[in-house]
């Protein structure tokens, strides 16, 4: 039987991969899409319905392995999340990598708050002096920022910040009566506090339905009425019947064609049994995530490419980003005491920021360069988080626990890291996983600037809560571990001198016209905003000049 060669492999269903298959797909083009987990099934993988007290270990695991999960699993997602594929942490790092590799990454449980970045993060390089420009302007990608909105549904409000570019947005959430308190004490102390950009759908939208607020997105949404590309673009793409998606299949490598040095095809192992397999392509988008993406180019070595692929610079694998999350501070209204709860049930939901208000006139009004957010948080939630912060025992504790609900309001930061010579991924000489795969290694510490910023957000949360008439209680002692935030960026960052960058302004590698990266690898660094919007943005743009380059027989 001849050998198939498909128009376009996708690595990854996540974000970026499910935007370029879908993208891809509506083109006409044949894809093949390699995906290292299996499929979910709503019905049966979300236990988002069920009272933690009819679960064995009342949602929080069983004991014995509780010092295995990541902080983002509990006993409602337990074995949604990787554990068999194994990385290293370099000496002197630290990094958590909660990876899901089912069919949808980790858009099946993102937190869905999804704001532009505009040129305040695109020039800052030139606005601050630390590191390079991103080669796009904010003009150059407002329109995918607004298809991509439009595809997945934001609801939010426009703001008209000099940093967080407006969108077209969905109805706001509610704010709750902490909104309102705290609100106020913002604005006594020149601090945004707004609806935050959510891609959680607030009327329905596109043949999706509204979200009902059952309030457990974090277990995923088993009517799909936040975005995920299970719900939202898989299903487009298969009805064109132009996709063909592989699950299971643990990429390995990218192959290239030894007399032209051009990717042609990948090479995968499958999940059940180990079997070797190869698939072809005229095109290749790794869309794997940040460090997986950076992790199957480096393993691409051959006689052409013996740095890894795509990596005649040097930068695959250099540049990680992240977000510095931490709990910023914690306290209680009392004006909300007695107050009867009702099932707002947004708890779950991010339903307000304060959005980045420092350095915005002059880029060195504080001791840090560039700027952070806040998200409060707090409400209805039906288990009171607060609980380990009050004293007692027993019925006393119980009773005290009942008193202040639903008083309590908390913050997390969300502070991005600038791009630093020591934090890279590359591969570990002595590790492989159990599919016999050379491991990542990640190298990643806290810089100067991000504890700067760390420490200014602790002193704004005890301030905002002082000024909201509350009390403030306290505040974490030091930052969460990288990796925490989910919202990894870099690795293969674009721009327009082959010699310093991976990728051009479209995604394509330098070195290799017809490999694409698809995900947020491509990002010079992080923002103060999220990332998957942008990934949805900067991948509907790649896969439109691959679409384009494979019409012209061009790459
Ligand atoms: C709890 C949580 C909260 C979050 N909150 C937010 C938020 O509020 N806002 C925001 O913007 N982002 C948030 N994120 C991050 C967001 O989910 C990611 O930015 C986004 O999913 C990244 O998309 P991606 O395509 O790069 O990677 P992923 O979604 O991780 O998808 C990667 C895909 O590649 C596949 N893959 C990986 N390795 C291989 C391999 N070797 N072979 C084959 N396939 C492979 C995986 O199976 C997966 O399908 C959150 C994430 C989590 C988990
Ligand atoms: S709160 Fe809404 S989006 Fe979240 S799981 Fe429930 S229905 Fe889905």
């Amino acid at each position: 039987m001849p050998t198939r060669t498909y128009d376009v492999i996708v690595i990854g269903t996540g974000a970026g991969g499910g935007m370029a298959i879908k993208t891809l797909c509506d083109a006409g083009l044949k894809v093949c899409a390699l995906n290292s987990g299996r499929r979910l099934d709503p019905a049966k993988d979300f236990r988002n319905h069920r009272y933690s007290y009819d679960l064995k270990y009342r949602g929080f695991g069983d004991p014995r392995k509780r010092d295995q999960y990541y902080h983002v699993e509990n006993e409602y997602t337990a074995g949604l999340w990787e554990h068999g594929i194994a990385y290293t942490v370099a000496p002197g790092s630290e990094w958590e990598w909660p990876r899901c590799h089912a069919v949808g990454g980790k858009t099946n449980f993102w937190g869905r708050s999804a704001a532009r970045m505009g040129d305040i993060d695109f020039k800052a390089g030139s606005r601050d002096g630390s590191g390079p420009d991103w080669p796009v302007s904010y003009r150059e990608i407002a329109p995918y920022y607004s298809r991509a909105e439009r595809m997945i549904g934001v609801a939010s409000t426009v703001q008209n910040r000099p940093s967080n570019p407006d969108g077209d947005y969905l109805p706001p959430m509610k704010l709750r009566c902490l909104d309102y308190i705290l609100q106020v004490g913002c604005g006594k102390l020149g601090i945004p506090y707004l609806p935050d950009r959510l891609a959680q759908l607030t009327a329905p939208h596109e043949g999706h339905p509204a979200c009902h607020y059952c309030g457990n997105c974090g277990e995923g949404c088993d009517i799909g009425a936040f975005f995920s590309t299970p719900w939202f673009f898989l299903p487009l793409a298969e009805k064109t019947g132009n996709l063909e998606l592989r699950t299971n299949a643990v990429v390995r490598s990218v192959l290239v064609d030894s007399d032209t040095g051009r990717a042609s095809g990948v090479a995968y192992v499958e999940r059940d049994g180990k079997r070797e397999v190869e698939v072809y392509g005229r095109a290749v988008v790794v869309a794997a995530s940040t460090v997986e993406s950076a992790r199957i180019l480096l393993n691409s070595k051959s006689r052409q490419y013996p740095n890894g692929l795509a990596n005649s610079s040097g930068q695959v694998g250099r540049n990680l980003c992240d977000h510095l999350y931490g709990d910023t501070g914690w306290g209680y209204l009392p004006q909300l005491l007695g107050q009867p709860s009702f099932p707002d049930n947004v708890s779950a939901s991010q339903v307000v920021w304060m959005p980045r208000w420092q350095n915005l006139n002059d880029p060195h009004e504080e001791k840090f360069v560039r700027g952070y957010s806040i998200y409060p948080t707090g409400g209805c939630g039906e288990f009171p988080w607060y609980a380990e912060n009050l004293e007692g025992f027993g019925a006393d504790l119980k009773r005290n626990i009942k008193r202040y609900y639903p008083t309590p309001v908390a913050f997390y930061c969300q502070i991005p890291s600038l791009a630093s010579a020591a934090n890279y991924v590359d591969i570990d000489p002595e590790v492989k996983d159990i599919y016999g795969i050379p491991a990542a290694r990640l190298h990643f510490q806290w810089g100067p600037n991000e504890i700067l910023m760390w420490e200014h957000a602790r002193q704004v949360s005890r301030d905002v809560i002082k000024a909201s008439g509350g009390e403030f209680w306290g505040a974490g002692d030091k930052p969460n571990t990288p990796g925490y935030s989910l919202h990894e960026t870099g690795t293969c960052r674009m721009g327009d001198d082959p010699k310093n960058f991976v990728t051009n302004r479209f995604g394509q590698t330098h070195d290799v016209p017809n490999l694409y990266v698809g995900d947020a690898s491509v990002f010079l660094n992080c923002s103060d905003k999220t990332t998957t919007l942008s990934i949805l943005a900067f991948t509907l743009r790649s896969s439109e000049h691959l679409i384009e380059n494979l019409r012209q027989g061009a790459t």
